[in-house]
């Protein structure tokens, strides 16, 4: 494996600053670093799993994913070396002393500065090109799938690309990704306290979520980039919880629910092809049995219900009827499918929920964009059609087959995308169309 001086300077930072501080910020880039010992994937999902619960280790040590023997080893193994590298640092006064035990307990012990460059006074010689290597398919995709994956591949072949295959180092941390990360955490544990949320609860509600909000976000204290954005979005976390509890409020009276699920692991294997991901919420209605699984959502997403309907229907979500299959494969009767926007304190909570319905003629026949309704239907045959998509594509990623990952068509895509400045081939933005 080659590494560079700054792959390995990165790394050794990372741990040494854990070890003096305890940052899970630093923590998580160590451990997504190729010189963790732990493969890529498996370090992303326990990275998503450690920002919701706020400790890596612990996650580590609760076995929160499922892994093969092998990814179980490399990850306790990473665990049981950092641990002894803090206790190490506690007694070792020195960073470089530190560095160089760290250096030596996970094996990068190649040189960590460049060679000294040429004097410009010295001739050099030109080295003879190398031959190009011979053409062939990119790796097969053999670990397990997940619906965003799939999202992501939808979205831009050429990010799936990027992020998956080449498991390109993301910073991710922000303002917005935890802000989604700790609400998500303070709705989970609320939940637990109330299953069955009722109007005469409301007060009661209304005065327990902040806390649960705090509580959240001061676990995620250190990935915001300051104090200061870290209360802002509090704020703004607790003013959008109160129309949350609003909407719980008309949505138990309109329908009694118990929330019998909490970030609920789905696990499905469809033609072979493993798949896994996290479901916020599940409901049961109380008077019928059936099942809604219900998606937070703290950024942009679809307006409408047909709106939705049509990204499940031209494949560019996948994530709801992934849910429904896995469910349903449960034993589950599930009836609706909902996404729940928690972005805007200043508007009303008002889900863009889908109705799942078995008789095709009560879907329209062609989606219509311009129905603003929040409420639509969809039918079992086109969550069928997700479902052979998903299973279609699948099969191209794992195939080894693939030679081209196409970029995005939709110039919106690259607008927030990491890879941006690595991708020569994106299109050009909407603004400048006119302008080269
Ligand atoms: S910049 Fe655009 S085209 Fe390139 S990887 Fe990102 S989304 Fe795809």
């Amino acid at each position: 494996m080659t590494q560079t001086p700054e792959e390995v300077r990165a790394f050794l930072d990372g741990v040494t600053a854990w070890c003096r501080t305890g940052s899970q910020a630093h923590l998580l880039r160590a451990f997504r670093s190729r010189f963790s010992g732990v493969p890529h994937d498996v370090a992303a999902a326990y990275a998503v799993v450690a920002r919701r619960s706020g400790d890596l280790l612990e996650a580590i040590g609760a076995g929160r994913l499922a892994l093969s023997p092998d990814d179980r080893d490399a990850v306790l193994a990473f665990s049981k070396t950092v641990r002894s590298l803090r206790d190490l640092a506690e007694r070792e006064e020195s960073d470089d002393a530190l560095a160089q035990r760290i250096a030596a307990a996970f094996a990068v012990t190649e040189a960590r500065e460049r060679p000294a460059a040429a004097s410009a006074a010295e001739p050099f010689a030109l080295a003879e090109a190398l031959a190009p290597e011979p053409a062939s398919g990119a790796r097969g995709w053999k670990q397990h799938f997940s619906a965003s994956a799939l999202n992501t591949y939808a979205e831009c072949p050429r990010k799936w690309y990027y992020r998956y295959l080449c498991a390109a180092i993301e910073d991710r941390s922000g303002g917005a990704a935890t802000y989604g990360t700790a609400f998500h955490l303070a709705l989970e544990d609320f939940h637990g306290e109330f299953p069955s949320p009722r109007a005469e609860n409301a007060d009661e509600m209304r005065e327990k979520i902040p806390i649960y909000v705090n509580t959240a976000f001061e676990k995620y204290a250190n990935l915001f980039d300051n104090r200061l954005e870290m209360e802002l979005q509090k704020r703004r976390a607790r003013r959008t919880a109160q129309r949350y509890v609003d909407w719980l409020v008309a949505e138990a009276t309109r329908a009694p629910f118990t929330v019998i699920g909490r970030e609920l692991e789905a696990r499905l294997e469809m033609e072979g092809f493993a798949f896994v991901g996290f479901i916020d919420r599940l409901d049961r209605d109380d008077a019928t049995g059936a099942t809604s699984v219900v998606d937070y959502k703290t950024g942009i997403i679809a307006e409408s219900a047909e709106e939705y309907r049509s990204d499940v229907l031209s494949f560019k979500d996948f994530q709801l009827p992934f849910y429904y299959w896995a469910r349903t494969a449960e034993g589950d009767r599930v009836t609706r499918l909902a996404l729940l926007p928690l972005k805007d304190a200043l508007l009303d909570v008002r889900p863009v929920s889908l109705e799942v319905v078995a008789i095709p003629s009560v879907a329209p026949a062609r989606p219509a964009r311009r129905d603003a309704s929040t409420t639509g239907v969809i039918t079992i045959g086109e969550l069928e059609r997700a479902r052979a998509r998903m299973i279609e594509i699948c099969r191209e990623l794992a195939s080894g087959n693939l030679t081209a990952f196409e970029v995005a068509t939709d110039p919106s895509a690259c607008r927030y995308c990491v890879y941006l400045n690595a991708c020569a081939g994106r299109p050009n933005p909407e603004v400048e169309k006119f302008g080269r």
